[in-house]
């Protein structure tokens, strides 16, 4: 037998916990894992980042998301160097670089503004690091044509950045930064200014180099879609501190804070008090009925909290009001009526905007071939399952605030296109 019982819990073999540690120390070890211990930065009386604990796991296509100034380029550019901790460390394939300047770190960083220089061709602008760091002329030629060669950029190497597109400008950025052959590759929102269609073309790219590349990327971007479509995890920050860290699936379907339910994809907020917990379900009382939903561990919710209830507008089906299954029953758990008040296109799927019958809106996405009624004005029955629906309670709730557990709102934050909640701000 391989595990001893102690108390009453398995407890690993000698063996085992070796093996368990050494296995841990591996992947820590790995070429390009990034590890941050209590990490903290202030400018002044201002906290950017704060003992920030962060291990991003080699060859991993990471995205830090958050809203502006939550600290997401300070924490890359700790990692690069061009920032000193005030505490903390950082290792890097293992290997603490606290004590190394940014050049004789194993990283390079691609930032927003490509900074190509304009006088130099592409090649020129791709070889430039290799020069400076003096590497032998015979071996530039074949690493700047590598380098041309992973963002199909070879045909390009005598021009001059001002004959370049912007996005052909960003993929010479991308070469210069990867010549040097780093473990890990920083990259500061290096898509901003490019347009959406050539965004989203660079983010399908940018994705197959890396796994192509199989080295670490650790990519900044507030843009929510940005690091669902290319991230293999997700980092979500708030206020210099990590909110949640988890796969794309993970932090949307199962956020661990109502900020992160907030900021990641779109959702429907009810606020009310737990009428009624049992396991990991709960009862919520909100001014239209009850909202069963699932309490978000850590913080389990028990009867009299006040929490945050929050649905995703996909996961809210639709049906005309005289039509509901339930033969009109249905509202009173996990559903609402009211009134179609707007429609619009999203391409597949359309998002109707529900005014209930107590005067609050309910955002809904539905399949475009699901027939769901769209007419303004038609009456709806909206409903949705507890599975779906996710409660975070509310902490310091005696003046009614919304602050919720890591959030400052469910609301979405300012900026982006994530977590706009069309429902009633919290009584
Ligand atoms: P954005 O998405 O807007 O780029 P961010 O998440 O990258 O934001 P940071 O640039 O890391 O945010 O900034 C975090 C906080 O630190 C902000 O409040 C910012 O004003 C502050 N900050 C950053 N750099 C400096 C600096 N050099 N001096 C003073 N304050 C700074």
């Amino acid at each position: 037998m391989s595990t001893a019982v102690r108390g009453g819990q398995q407890a690993p073999s000698g063996r085992e916990a070796r093996e368990a540690r050494e296995g841990a120390e591996t992947v820590e070890r790995a070429v390009g894992a990034v590890d941050l211990h209590g990490i903290t930065k202030r400018y002044g009386s201002a906290t950017a980042v704060d003992d920030l604990d962060l291990f991003i796991p080699a060859g991993k296509f990471i995205s830090l998301l958050g809203p502006s100034g939550c600290g997401k380029t300070t924490t890359l550019r700790m990692i690069a160097g061009f920032e000193q901790a005030d505490a903390g460390t950082i290792e890097i394939s293992g290997d603490p670089v606290d004590h190394l300047p940014p050049h004789k770190r194993p990283v390079n960083t691609v930032f927003q503004a490509y900074a190509l220089f304009p006088h130099m061709d592409v090649a020129e602008n791709v070889s430039y690091g290799l020069r400076q760091a003096k590497v032998p002329r015979a071996e530039i030629g074949p690493r700047v044509s590598d380098a041309l060669d992973m963002v199909q950029m070879a045909d390009f190497a005598h021009r001059k950045p001002g004959q370049l597109s912007g996005g052909q400008q960003q993929r010479v950025a991308l070469a210069r930064a990867l010549v040097n052959r780093p473990s890990v590759l920083l990259l500061d929102e290096p898509m901003s200014a490019l347009d959406r269609k050539l965004r989203e073309e660079m983010q399908i790219e940018l994705k197959l180099l890396q796994n192509r590349l199989g080295i670490t990327f650790v990519f900044v971007t507030h843009d929510q879609e940005e690091a669902l479509t290319m991230s293999d995890r997700i980092a979500v920050l708030n206020e210099g501190r990590l909110e949640q860290i988890g796969t794309p699936d993970e932090v949307y379907d199962h956020p661990s804070s109502a900020f992160v339910a907030g900021f990641i994809g779109r959702q429907n907020a009810f606020t009310g008090l737990v009428e009624a917990a049992s396991g990991s379900e709960v009862g919520v009382r909100v001014p239209h009925g009850l909202v069963l939903a699932r309490a978000t561990v850590p913080a389990s919710a028990k009867a009299g909290d006040r929490v945050v209830a929050s649905v995703r507008p996909e996961r809210v089906r639709l049906c005309a009001a005289g039509d509901d299954p339930s033969g009109g029953e249905g509202a009173a758990e996990n559903g609402v009526t009211g009134s179609v008040a707007g429609v619009s296109h999203l391409g597949h799927a359309l998002q109707l905007v529900v005014r209930t019958d107590d005067g609050a809106e309910l955002l809904v996405r539905v399949d475009r071939s699901a027939g769901a009624p769209t007419e303004l004005g038609a009456p709806v029955l909206c409903r949705w399952d507890a599975d779906d629906t996710h409660a975070f309670v509310v902490v310091g709730t005696a003046d009614g605030s919304t602050s919720t557990d890591g959030s400052t709102s469910t609301d979405s934050p300012a900026g982006t296109d994530a977590g706009a909640t069309p429902s009633r701000r919290t009584p």
